[in-house]
């Protein structure tokens, strides 16, 4: 994990680590080489809500710092409100788990054992004061330069990267990272079935879809350089965006080719029945959650891409079919 001091007017991190002594202590050495206390920062900059990031916000007001918090404001609330119960979305990943097919014994015995798990560790972060909710296209100022504010949901709702335009640096916190490609969230959000959705679907968060999206966005900027919170830093963007939409495509792909074989024999796909059939040998009490959001991303992108088409069986489970319809030859692709 890494954390970035901007050395500007004012003294800034840049995402600040998990909430356990080591992880303060490891700031305190780097702050002491640098010649500065952890009470001189003045302001953080979380790239998302996930615990290494804003973990130590609370340590550092705790420690005197007198610091204002920025974060994108799709991620205010996880940081304003932060428990460790928000941040397993328990409830709302089983209601989304359920349409999707999964069996309900399965998700109440999920719950139990998360819950019993979280309660016997300290929680990786504590709730924190926001002071100043970001939103796309806003600039961070320092006295000689700014950052960027750059929306890029899709591991978080609220993800943003920071672009400093002279020397060509992106600083991406999880959405691109040196040694892995991210898990994108899926969660319901507030409010009522959307009226145009064929099977009245309620709102919610399609991480998947949104990150290929921020992907591309990135791809046609010219930056130099990566400074990412995990592995090392980067210094070819575009390889890298392009590595983690390759990783992402070749796992939808897979998707839709099991999806074509079970529609084939059954009619239709719930996400669960992919589920089963892509992981066959791990074990869905414990290795299920992470991975069913993916399925659910993957059949999201193939539905944006018109190559499934979502039907809502009698239970109320939603399925997929593959999407046989022509695409207008006249089509710009
Ligand atoms: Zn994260």
């Amino acid at each position: 994990m890494q954390v970035y001091v901007v050395e500007g007017d004012p003294l800034t991190l840049i995402d600040t680590g998990v909430r356990r002594d080591n992880a303060r202590a490891a700031l305190e050495r780097a702050f002491e080489e640098l010649g500065v206390e952890l009470s001189d920062v003045r302001r953080v900059v979380l790239t998302h809500y996930h615990t290494d990031h804003m973990g130590q916000v609370a340590t550092l007001r705790e420690a005197g710092a007198d610091v204002e918090v920025w974060v994108h404001e799709d991620d205010a609330e996880d940081v304003e409100f932060f428990s460790v119960e928000r941040e397993e979305r328990i409830e709302t990943s089983n209601a989304l788990f359920r349409e999707h097919g999964a069996p309900r014994d399965l998700l109440e015995r999920q719950a139990e054992r998360i819950r019993r798990e979280i309660h016997g560790v300290p929680p990786l972060a504590a709730p924190t004061r926001v002071d100043r909710p970001l939103r796309d296209g806003e600039r961070i100022p320092f006295k000689d330069f700014e950052l960027e504010v750059l929306h890029a949901p899709g591991h978080t709702a609220g993800h943003i990267v920071l672009a400093e335009e002279a020397t060509g640096t992106l600083l991406t916190g999880d959405h691109l990272m040196g040694n892995a490609v991210p898990f994108t969230e899926s969660f319901y959000l507030p409010g009522l079935p959307d009226p145009s959705d064929a099977i009245g679907r309620r709102p919610r968060f399609r991480g998947l879809p949104a990150y290929l999206a921020s992907l591309r966005r990135l791809r046609g900027g010219s930056f130099r350089t990566i400074l990412p919170a995990h592995g090392g830093i980067l210094d070819r963007p575009a390889r890298v965006i392009d590595e983690a939409l390759l990783f992402y495509e070749v796992r939808v792909q897979r998707v839709e080719r099991i999806v074509a074989r079970i529609a084939a024999e059954h009619g239709d796909a719930s996400a669960w029945d992919v589920w089963r059939e892509l992981f066959p040998k791990l074990d869905p009490d414990t290795q299920m959650r992470t991975r069913m959001v993916m399925v659910i991303g993957a059949l999201d992108v193939l539905e944006d891409e018109g190559r499934a088409r979502p039907i809502r069986r009698g239970d109320g489970t939603i399925a997929f079919r593959p999407d046989a319809r022509q695409r207008p030859l006249s089509s710009s692709r």
